[in-house]
């Protein structure tokens, strides 16, 4: 029997690689795909819903779903358009889903997803900062593996594979650095968007390739790596490894590490994610040690990124203080993009949100979805109003 699939932000550079792995290991001869979902990117979304003959595709862009339907013309897929499309997308019953779209958008279709059973494969990180006890509580509830994405977590993951969490001492969370590593505070400050997307070790999307060079995006997997393993945030730490070769390591308590390895290729983390609890042959690079020659490390500089210290109170805080980190830090991220803050200014707008609204949120006793959503509304708009009042300074 074909094991049925779907794909959440399909399009995207997650997404996009997801979609050549199901190909590359049969396609739809062996895979059912059941939904695709995208965005702006409708004549991408066409073609991958053609290749894989998936059943749904669906565009988050409710104006779209003319052209969608155009592009969709004698293919056998049902073309669907907005939110409430999204979300019955993500209701319908697979085996198996990547949630892949970027930022809290991600939120809400995973929550649904997650009610199918089967496996989640995770890359929208986002979704565990603003809820993590939600999406883990809903997982549990309804028998769902939830298997990290993200390069880091899945390095994790692996390494704690068969290992009781009474032996973890620490993670250690790798990291590039960015493209900003050995950059000053001052020319930090002049950094333009072009450069700050320009990862020097991995092809991502543009917000996550952005949030490297803040390392929010460093932060954001801190809180995750909390939220997934368990691990007291004084037991993970941020070790700058420029080669991303290590793409995470667990300390254990009898003083062993176990590091897990590869080239900078999130399809290998994708392909973990697709293939477990078996691991099947991936299209990757295989790392040759000689020619790579050295591996370098460097403690993280947290008065140069201060997303690495505010990731800390988000934890110690707890409650819904995730949601407003990220709210906070996505809505910095579009002003910064819009050229209304300089870069260093969106930790300084994150850290003027949290002291805003940290301690309602850390309040929040039980929650559900609508509250998350609420805050992060409450966030962007509280980021909007501080980004209205330096301008007109
Ligand atoms: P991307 O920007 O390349 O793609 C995002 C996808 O989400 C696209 O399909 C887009 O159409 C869709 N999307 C965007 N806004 C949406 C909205 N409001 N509603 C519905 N869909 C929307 O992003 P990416 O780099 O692939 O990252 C996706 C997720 O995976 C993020 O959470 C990111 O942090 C995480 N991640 C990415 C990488 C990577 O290598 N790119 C690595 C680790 C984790
Ligand atoms: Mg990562």
């Amino acid at each position: 029997m074909r094991r049925k699939v779907s794909i959440f932000g399909a399009t995207g550079s997650v997404g996009r690689n997801t979609v050549s792995l199901l190909e590359a290991q049969g396609g739809p001869e062996a895979y059912e795909v059941v939904a695709l979902s995208g965005s702006a990117n409708i004549a991408l979304l066409a073609d991958q819903a053609r290749r894989l003959q998936a059943r749904i595709a669906v565009t988050s862009d409710a104006g779209r779903l003319e052209e969608l339907r155009r592009a969709l013309e004698g293919s056998g897929t049902e073309a669907a358009a907005g939110t409430p499309a999204l979300l019955d997308a993500a209701s319908e019953p697979v085996d198996w889903v990547m949630s892949a779209i970027v930022g809290a958008a991600g939120l809400a279709p995973g929550m649904r997803a997650v009610r199918n059973g089967g496996v989640l494969a995770l890359a929208n990180k986002e979704s565990l900062v603003c809820a993590g006890d939600l999406l883990q509580a809903a997982c549990k509830a309804h028998g769902t593996a939830l298997l990290p994405v993200d390069s880091e977590h899945s390095a994790i993951f692996q390494a704690l594979r068969g290992e009781v969490p009474e032996a973890v001492e620490r993670i250690v969370l790798t990291a590039s650095g960015g493209p900003f590593r050995d950059w000053d505070l001052a020319e930090m400050a002049r950094a333009t968007p072009a450069q700050a997307r320009a990862h020097p070790n991995w092809d991502m999307g543009e917000r996550i390739s952005i949030d490297s060079a803040t390392m929010f995006n460093k932060a954001l997997e801190v809180i995750e790596a909390h939220v997934l393993f368990g691990v007291p945030s004084a037991s993970i730490e941020v070790l700058v490894h420029p080669q991303s070769i290590i793409h995470s390591m667990v300390g254990f308590r009898d003083g062993s590490i176990i590091a897990q390895i590869g080239p900078s290729d999130m399809r290998g983390a994708i392909g973990f994610a697709l293939n477990w609890p078996e691991r099947r042959g991936l299209p990757v690079e295989r790392l040759d040690f000689a020619a790579l020659a050295r591996l370098d490390f460097a403690s993280a500089d947290q008065a140069r990124f201060p997303a690495l210290r505010l990731a800390r109170d988000v934890i110690a805080a707890g409650g819904l203080t995730g949601a407003v980190f990220n709210g906070a830090k996505e809505a910095a991220l579009d002003a910064f993009l819009a050229g209304r803050i300089g870069f260093l200014d969106m930790a300084r707008l994150v850290e003027h949100v949290l002291g805003e609204l940290a301690t309602d949120a850390a309040a929040t006793g039980s929650y559900g979805l609508d509250d998350v959503l609420t805050l992060d509304a409450e966030a962007r708009a509280r980021a909007g109003a501080w980004v209205v009042s330096r301008s007109s300074c």
